[in-house]
C-alpha cells in the first residue's frame, strides 16, 4: 500500500484512542478543565456509565467566542507558553476535546465574563457545527453522549455501566482530594449522588474525611515531612488499617491524581515489615515539589510522571512512612538476629498420611535430647502410632514420656504463647503455629468444600448486624446480594449508606460484619458487574475465612490445640494461610544448637 497522510479525522481518533479509553478519561479530562478555569463549584451529571451521558458544568473563567471556536481543535490550548518542564495546570496537551469530539457527540456552551451572552459549540464524530449563541450563565457546561458511537469497536470493550458509574467516582474522589477548596457534586440516573461541600479552612484532611470517611480518620497517622525542596503531606493508614487491594490508594503529585509506579512502590516498601504481602495500605498522599523536578508528560492520560531525582522523592516516603508507623507505637516485626530469623524456616506442608514414615532418623533426635527443655519424652522409643490418628483429649497424654503426638508432623501442643502462637513439640525441634493463619486455612478449604457441594449453612442473627459503608461499596455489595444468599450471607440495604447483616454462613462462627464487607466490596470493586461469584469461588471463601478464623488473641484448651495442629495436618496446603503468609515455622534442635553456638 502506498504511504498516505491520515486525514484530520484518522490522526484524532487514533489520538482519541489514547486519550479517552473510557467514560472515566472524559470525566477526568472534562473536570481537569473545569479546575484549571478556576472554578469554585463543578457539577457532574452522569447516565449510563457515562456512555449514554456526561455532563459537567462549572462555575469558571467561561471562553468567549474565538476562544470556544478553537478550544475543539486538535493541539489547541490556552496553558502552555513554551516550557513543557513548568506545567502548572492539569491540562497542558490541548487534545482532550478534540479526542472526545472525534469518538462522540460533543456539546460546550460557555460564557465569558465580558461576553454579554453565551456560545454554544458542537462537535459529532469529529464534524465540528459553526458557533451559535447560548443562553448560560458565567461559565462552561460541556455536555458529551452516546461516547464511541464512531469509534463502536471500543465500545466493545466497556465493562457494564455499574462499573463505568463507578470508575467515574473514583475519578471524581481523586480530583475532589486534590482540590478542598472546590465543591463536588456527582449525581445521575446511574448512581448514588456524591456532595462534596467546599471545605473552607478545613482543607485536605477534611476532604479526606468527606471522601474516605471517619473510619479512616481514626486509623490514620498523619504524614508531613520534606527533604531537600520535595515536601510530602497527608494521612497514611495505621498498618492494622489494610484493604484488600489497592484501591484506596491516592497519590498527588504538585495537585494532579497519579498512580505511578514509583509512588506506589515507596508506598508499599514504607509499610514492606509490618503488613502481609497481599494487603494494601489506604492513604493519601501529596507530593509537592518544583514543577522542574518532575516531567508530567510520560502518557497521554497523565497518570505517570518522571522524577528527575526519583530516590529522592523514594527516600522521602519511604522515611516519611517507617517513622510514622514507629511512631504510632507499632514496632517493625522482625527485631530478633538476623541468624535466628535465618534458622526460622516457612514451614512446608507435612504429608497427610503415614507421618511418622517420614521423619527422620529417631537417633537424630535422641542424640539432640540433651538439649531438649523435655528430655524425658525423647527417652524413651516410640510406641502406639495407632493412637495417634484421633486427637486426645486426654490432659495426662500431655505428660507421658511415650506420647506419640510428638512423632507427628506438627507434633504435641505444649504451649500456647501471648495467646496467638502454639507451640509444639517434634521428634527433631519444635514448631511455632500461628493459630489464626493456620485456622483461616482450614475455615477456607471446609468452606470452599461446603459450598461447592450444597451451599452453606447459615446461621441466623438475633439482631442483625447494621454496617455503614460508603455508598458505592452498598450498590456493589447489594447488586449480589442474592449470590451472596447463597454462600449463606443474607444481607439487605439499609438506606444509602448502610447494608443490614441478617446471616452468616454457619461455618465462620461470630463475624465482624464490617470488616468482612468492606473486603467483599473491595474484591467486587475490582470484578466486571457480569462475573459470578460462583466462578470466584476460590476467592470469596478466601475472604470470608480470613474474617470467620479464630483470631490470634484467643486462648486455646490443650486439646484445641492439639485439634488443631492434627486437622492442619489432614489438610492440604495447611502450611500457608489464603494470604500466602506461613501457618507454621519449623525449628530443628540443630537450628537451636546453632542459636546457642554449640554447632
Ligand atoms: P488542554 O486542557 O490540554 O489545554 P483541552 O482540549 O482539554 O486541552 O482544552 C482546550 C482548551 O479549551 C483549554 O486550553 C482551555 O483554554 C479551554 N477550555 C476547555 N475547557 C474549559 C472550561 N471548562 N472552562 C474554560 N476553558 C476551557
Ligand atoms: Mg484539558
Amino acid at each position: 500500500m502506498p504511504i498516505r497522510r491520515l486525514t484530520d479525522d484518522m490522526i484524532n481518533r487514533i489520538a482519541a484512542g489514547e486519550v479517552v479509553e473510557r467514560p472515566a478519561s472524559v470525566v477526568k479530562e472534562l473536570v481537569e478543565n473545569a479546575i484549571d478555569a478556576g472554578a469554585k463549584r463543578i457539577e457532574i451529571v452522569t447516565a449510563g456509565g457515562g456512555i449514554a451521558l456526561i455532563r459537567i458544568t462549572d462555575d469558571g473563567s467561561g471562553m468567549d467566542a474565538a476562544d470556544l471556536a478553537v478550544a475543539v481543535e486538535r493541539h489547541a490550548t490556552s496553558k502552555l507558553a513554551d516550557d513543557l518542564l513548568d506545567i502548572r495546570t492539569l491540562g497542558f496537551r490541548g487534545e482532550a476535546l478534540a479526542s472526545i469530539g472525534a469518538v462522540a457527540r460533543l456539546s460546550i456552551s460557555s460564557r465569558h465574563a465580558g461576553e454579554p451572552h453565551g456560545w454554544e459549540v458542537a462537535v459529532s464524530g469529529g464534524i465540528v457545527e459553526p458557533l451559535r449563541p447560548a443562553a448560560i450563565a458565567k461559565g462552561t457546561r460541556v455536555e458529551v453522549r452516546d461516547l464511541f458511537f464512531a469509534t463502536p469497536a471500543r465500545l466493545k470493550f466497556m465493562k457494564g455501566e455499574r462499573a463505568e458509574a463507578s470508575a467515574i467516582t473514583d475519578v471524581v474522589k481523586r480530583l475532589a482530594m486534590a482540590h478542598p477548596e472546590i465543591r463536588f457534586n456527582l449525581s445521575g440516573s446511574d448512581r448514588t449522588a456524591l456532595d462534596l461541600p467546599s471545605t473552607g479552612d478545613g482543607g485536605f484532611a477534611e476532604r479526606l474525611a468527606q471522601v474516605l470517611g471517619r473510619d479512616f480518620a481514626d486509623n490514620a497517622m498523619i504524614i508531613d515531612a520534606a527533604r531537600e525542596g520535595v515536601r510530602l503531606a497527608g494521612q497514611a493508614g495505621l498498618p492494622t488499617f489494610h484493604r484488600a487491594n489497592g484501591l484506596q490508594q491516592y497519590l498527588f503529585v504538585n495537585g494532579r491524581p497519579v498512580r505511578d509506579k514509583l509512588l506506589i512502590g515507596a508506598l508499599r516498601a514504607g509499610y514492606a515489615d509490618v503488613m502481609a504481602r497481599d494487603r494494601h495500605p489506604v492513604a493519601a498522599l501529596q507530593l509537592m515539589l518544583d514543577p522542574h523536578e518532575v516531567d508530567v508528560n510520560v502518557h497521554p492520560a497523565k497518570a505517570d510522571v518522571r522524577f528527575r531525582d526519583p530516590g529522592l522523592v523514594r527516600g522521602l516516603i519511604v522515611g516519611a512512612l517507617r517513622q510514622a508507623i514507629h511512631q504510632s507505637g507499632h514496632r517493625a516485626t522482625s527485631t530478633g538476629g538476623g541468624a535466628t530469623i535465618a534458622a526460622f524456616r516457612p514451614g512446608t506442608p507435612p504429608p497427610f498420611s503415614s507421618a511418622h514414615a517420614s521423619r527422620p532418623a529417631y537417633a537424630a533426635a535422641r542424640s539432640a535430647a540433651a538439649y531438649a527443655w523435655e528430655a524425658p519424652s525423647f527417652a524413651e522409643p516410640q510406641t502406639g502410632f495407632e493412637a495417634v490418628n484421633q486427637p486426645s483429649a486426654d490432659a495426662r497424654a500431655h505428660d507421658s514420656p511415650a506420647d506419640a503426638r510428638i512423632a507427628r508432623p506438627l507434633g504435641a501442643a505444649r504451649a500456647q504463647v501471648h495467646s496467638t502462637y502454639v507451640i509444639a513439640q517434634t521428634e527433631d525441634g519444635i514448631v511455632i503455629v500461628d493459630q489464626h493463619a493456620a485456622h483461616e486455612r482450614l475455615v477456607y478449604e471446609r468452606l470452599k468444600q461446603a459450598l461447592a457441594r450444597s451451599g452453606a449453612a447459615r446461621q441466623i442473627l438475633l439482631i442483625p448486624d447494621i454496617v455503614d459503608l460508603p455508598s458505592e461499596d452498598v450498590a456493589r455489595l447489594i447488586a449480589r446480594a442474592e449470590e451472596l444468599a447463597e454462600l449463606g450471607l443474607v444481607i439487605e440495604g439499609f438506606g444509602p449508606g448502610a447494608v443490614a447483616v441478617r446471616e452468616t454462613p454457619a461455618l465462620l462462627g461470630s463475624v465482624d460484619s464490617a470488616a468482612l464487607l468492606a473486603d467483599l466490596a473491595d474484591d467486587f470493586a475490582e470484578w466486571d458487574g457480569s462475573t459470578r461469584l460462583a466462578e470466584k469461588l476460590d476467592h470469596v471463601a478466601a475472604t470470608m475465612a480470613c474474617h470467620g478464623s479464630v483470631r490470634a488473641g484467643r486462648q486455646l484448651r490443650p486439646e484445641e490445640m492439639d485439634a488443631l495442629l492434627r486437622e492442619m495436618e489432614a489438610t492440604p496446603g495447611s502450611g500457608q494461610c489464603n494470604h500466602g503468609r506461613p501457618t507454621y515455622v519449623e525449628l530443628k534442635l540443630s537450628d537451636i544448637e546453632r542459636l546457642f553456638g554449640r554447632r
